[in-house]
């Protein structure tokens, strides 16, 4: 019998399980790279814990896996798969498919003390009225009605993939309501790599460094453990990633355009990969010829298709094509000679990303775009476990993906292809948010795409300050639309207003209303330009600051302020310096709010002061008057600058 020691971190994410739901019940993950070893964790916390605990899994393999785990403790588990024809519950612990599970709920009917999803980040949101009622029947035909639809505008391949990912979530659900009635106290806690997802986002709500990830409902409500990649490498519990660019051939996916799931479709990725019969020949050629001395090389295709393609060119006795289509005997057949390294090449469409562990894998070649830098951190792990005789692992990307192993997922979508993710500081509450922005050639940040500071601050006392109530979310913004009514700031997609409820005006149907009236004039803003009018020669007041506005063209609209004037001080101010200090704050790294004061002080501004992205003004007697100034627009109608 093997007793396993855990590392430093592993220990530390047991105690954080164990510190958490002494505190609430409220739902947890925590976040392990893969080849952290999870299973330990996972057997560790059921060795700890005195009443029933169900350990739910949607692959079988990780049944077995953690199951084994466990018993390398010296004590004895049920496991309940039915492809493991096993359906064990008499034990303190049970490891269960989540398919077996929720196809026989009734053999669940003692109170359990808490159910550990591992690969967590399968579990979907339920709809929305599901967490009220008894797993009901419209819910289901929700889940079905999205899966038919889904199977209808794509190929079968991933529609495979996608129906088993929602039948299983509804599993869960299910599983989840069943022991939530025997024991309303019941803990849930979830493990994956990857706490995100493409199309749904964030599976959690709140981090523990004490930063917010989503305003809306998730899945889980609280991430309370996390370890980076990068540690595993650098303590060496992982294989040094080797990463080279290809240096032949490469695939430009970068016009791909992604569905509402975040997923390009095969049939636009097959037609671009059409488009170059002779690359994915050479780039394999190149795979042969630097994988000569590799002991097991994984592929990732982009399409089926494609994948038989890449297969073509490999040595056929060598070589194994795993794709959505392949059944499970044939699969397993493949994973074992694959393991027994009678196969060395192992191409495949993203169906081992996840689940899939053959230690000895020393090299990958990405062949398929990714969309996040969690799935390019999946793939990559395949690669990192350790096994004899290894010491590296080469990773060649043909994609020109443009991600960094060690970047940290933004949570957003990549706005274009020179962000990378940036840090900014809130000048409210300090925290350091991680957005998409682009940096100047020293690596000053030019622009970022952050729009609301996601540090969590605590508004109760100090005991209750973990409890979801206690703390919200810090309410700078980087960017917002104002509101006409109050004032207050609001997210620039914001139908109302936070503060006072009032409808706030969409600014497209502002922009279609202006372009309606024959008396208007819009200004697509390039630019802005400040001077200084002479008093003396206009009128006999003192100096006034002038705003000129200019579009693309050249055409221009004017407002003037006059200093002297307080009340035109504050329309100033209200106009520019809220923006006007967010700007500064973020590119000075200082706080507080910046006022102009004098005319002086405001033709300093010139290459700072904000401008807006539109311009709207109305017609007087002799001059246009600005009526409205549109900032941080969002919308259909083009920007200045922006490719038409
Ligand atoms: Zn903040
Ligand atoms: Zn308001």
């Amino acid at each position: 019998m093997e007793v396993f020691q855990l590392r430093d971190y592993q220990q530390e994410a047991v105690s954080a399980v164990l510190k958490h739901f002494r505190k609430t019940n409220e739902s947890a993950v925590i976040v392990l790279p893969t080849g952290s070893g999870k299973s330990l964790v996972i057997a560790e916390l059921a060795r700890l814990a005195k009443r029933k605990i169900l350990v739910l899994t949607h692959v079988k393999e990780l049944v077995e896996q953690n199951h084994q785990k466990y018993e390398t403790y010296g004590v004895t588990a049920g496991i309940y798969s039915a492809g493991l024809k096993l359906k064990e519950t008499q034990h303190q612990v049970t490891f269960a498919s989540i398919q077996s599970a929720a196809r026989n709920l009734d053999d669940f009917n003692e109170p359990y003390s808490l159910i550990i999803i591992d690969e967590c980040h399968r579990v979907n949101l339920a709809s929305p009225d599901l967490s009220n009622e008894k797993p009901n029947v419209q819910s289901k035909e929700l889940f079905k009605d999205k899966a038919k639809d889904k199977a209808k505008e794509e190929p079968k391949e991933q529609s495979q993939e996608k129906e088993s990912t929602l039948s299983n979530s509804n599993q869960y659900q299910q599983i989840i309501e069943k022991l939530m009635q025997v024991n309303p106290e019941v803990k849930l806690l979830g493990l994956t790599a990857t706490p995100y997802r493409l199309g749904m986002g964030w599976i959690y709500k709140k981090h523990y460094r004490g930063f917010m990830r989503s305003e809306e409902k998730r899945p889980f409500e609280h991430c309370i453990y996390e370890l980076p990649i990068r540690y595993l490498i650098k303590r060496q519990y992982l294989t040094e990633p080797n990463l080279v660019d290809a240096t032949i051939e490469h695939y430009d996916f970068s016009n791909l355009r992604a569905n509402a799931s975040g997923e390009y479709s095969p049939t636009d990725m097959n037609h671009l990969l059409n488009k170059n019969p002779r690359v994915t020949q050479s780039i394999i050629e190149q795979v042969i010829e630097l994988g000569h001395k590799r002991q097991g090389i994984m592929i990732f295709a982009a399409t089926v298709e494609h994948a038989k393609e890449v297969f073509s060119y490999l040595p056929t006795k060598l070589s194994a094509l795993i794709t959505g289509a392949t059944d499970n005997t044939e699969r397993d057949k493949l994973i074992k000679a694959f393991k027994r390294r009678e196969i060395k090449y192992l191409v495949n469409v993203s169906v081992l990303t996840t689940g899939f562990d053959a230690p000895h894998v020393d090299m990958i070649a990405i062949l398929r775009p990714t969309q996040s830098v969690s799935l390019y951190q999946q793939i990559i792990g395949r690669g990192l476990r350790l096994s004899d005789n290894k010491k590296d692992c080469l990773v060649i990307d043909y994609t020109g993906n443009d991600f960094d192993l060690y970047h940290p997922e933004v949570g957003e979508k990549k706005p274009n292809s020179k962000s990378q993710p940036v840090q900014v500081v809130c000048p409210s509450c300090e925290f350091p948010n991680i957005f998409w922005g682009i940096c100047d050639d020293d690596g000053y940040l030019v622009e970022h795409y952050g729009r609301r500071c996601q540090g969590l601050v605590d508004t109760g006392s100090e005991e209750q300050a973990y409890l979801v109530e206690s703390q919200s979310q810090c309410d700078y913004r980087f960017v917002f639309k104002e509101c006409p009514h109050c004032g207050g700031e609001n997210d620039i997609a914001a139908r109302s207003c936070l503060q006072c409820l009032e409808v706030l005006v969409d600014p497209d149907d502002m922009l279609k209303k202006a372009l309606k009236l024959k008396d208007s004039k819009i200004i697509r803003c390039a630019g802005l330009n400040l001077t200084r009018v002479n008093g003396k020669l206009s009128d006999k007041g003192a100096d006034k600051l002038k705003i000129t506005y200019h579009d693309e063209q050249g055409d221009e609209l004017n407002e003037s302020f006059d200093f002297a004037k307080p009340n035109q001080v504050k329309a100033f101010n209200d106009i520019f310096s809220k923006r006007l200090s967010a700007k500064i704050s973020v590119q000075l790294g200082s706080t507080g709010s910046f006022e102009v004061t004098n005319l002086e002080q405001a033709l300093k501004l010139t290459n700072i002061l904000p401008c807006p992205d539109f311009v709207i003004a109305r017609k007087q007697k002799f001059y246009w008057r600005i009526k409205d100034r549109l900032f941080d627009y969002q919308g259909k109608y083009r920007k200045a600058n922006e490719l038409k």
